[in-house]
């Protein structure tokens, strides 16, 4: 098991609905989505909760 220190790294979230994560930057990808093809919104969060998808 790999038990280094895992720093935080940022990552992208749609608010669109899905919920949809990603680790890069880039779009949502979910055909349902709100915000289908709409750029993610960087997220830093440490929890893994995103602020509760409520960023601004
Ligand atoms: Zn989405
Ligand atoms: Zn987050």
């Amino acid at each position: 098991m790999s038990d280094e220190n895992k720093k935080q790294e940022d990552h992208y979230i749609c608010l669109g609905g899905c919920r949809g994560v990603s680790p890069k930057p880039g779009t949502c990808q979910a055909q349902t989505c709100a915000s289908h093809n709409h750029a993610l919104v960087k997220c830093s969060c440490t929890d893994g909760l995103h602020y509760d998808f409520k960023h601004a």
